[in-house]
C-alpha cells in the first residue's frame, strides 16, 4: 500500500515537473530552408525583450494550402528585394490562410515592416487583403500561439503592446475589417504612436 502510494506521489512530481516546459511550446514555423528563401542581403540583430508586435497585411493574394502559401512567400520576399531593394524579406514572420506560420526574418533580427519601429517590435504579416474580410481562423488561431510564444521565449516583455501598422503611420494596413478584429486580441492598445 505504501509502495503504491509512493509511485502515484512520483508520478504527480513528473507530471508537475514536465508542465513548466510545454507551458512554453511554440507552434511549428515553415523554415526559411522549408520554403525556400533566398539568402539575405544584410542582417542586423537586436535583443530579446522588445515592446511591440505589429499587425499586417500583405494586401495581395491569400493562400489556403501550403503550395500556394510558400508561393505567396517567395513572391513578397522577391517584390521586397527586387522592387523595393530591401535586404530581405520585410516581415519577421508571415501567416497564411492556411494556417502554417512561414519564418521571415525571424527573431532578434531587425525587419523592414513598419517605418521608424522596426528595432522595437516584429511585424507579422497576414498573407492576403483584409480590408473586407477577416483572415482565416486557423491564421488568427496560429498568430495567437506565435504571440503567446514570443512572450514564454522572452523575445518581446510581458507588457507587449500589439498594435496595427495604421497606428504607426499613413497605411491602411492591416484592411479595415481586420483591423477591427485585432482591436479585440490580448495586448491591443488604441492609439497612434509617433515616430520612435
Ligand atoms: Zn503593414
Amino acid at each position: 500500500m505504501a509502495f503504491k502510494v509512493i509511485l502515484v506521489l512520483s508520478a504527480l512530481a513528473f507530471v508537475a515537473s514536465a508542465a513548466p516546459q510545454n507551458r512554453a511550446a511554440c507552434p511549428p514555423i515553415v523554415s526559411r530552408a522549408e520554403w525556400g528563401a533566398r539568402a539575405p542581403g544584410g542582417t542586423t540583430y537586436m535583443g530579446d525583450s522588445v515592446s511591440y508586435l505589429f499587425i499586417h497585411h500583405s494586401a495581395g493574394a491569400s493562400c489556403s494550402t501550403k503550395a500556394q502559401c510558400i508561393a505567396e512567400v517567395q513572391g513578397i520576399q522577391n517584390y521586397h528585394m527586387d522592387s523595393n531593394g530591401w535586404s530581405d524579406v520585410g516581415y519577421s514572420f508571415l501567416i497564411g490562410g492556411d494556417g502554417n506560420i512561414y519564418e521571415g526574418r525571424g527573431w532578434n533580427k531587425v525587419g523592414a515592416h513598419t517605418y521608424g519601429f522596426n528595432s522595437v517590435g516584429y511585424g507579422i504579416d497576414f498573407i492576403g487583403t483584409f480590408t473586407s474580410t477577416n483572415p482565416t481562423q486557423a491564421a488568427q488561431n496560429a498568430y495567437q500561439e506565435l504571440a503567446d510564444c514570443a512572450v514564454s521565449l522572452g523575445k518581446v516583455k510581458s507588457t507587449y503592446e500589439l498594435k496595427g501598422h495604421r497606428q504607426t503611420g499613413a497605411t491602411e494596413c492591416p484592411g479595415n475589417t481586420f483591423y477591427e478584429t485585432i482591436k479585440s486580441y490580448p495586448h491591443w492598445t488604441d492609439g497612434q504612436i509617433g515616430k520612435h
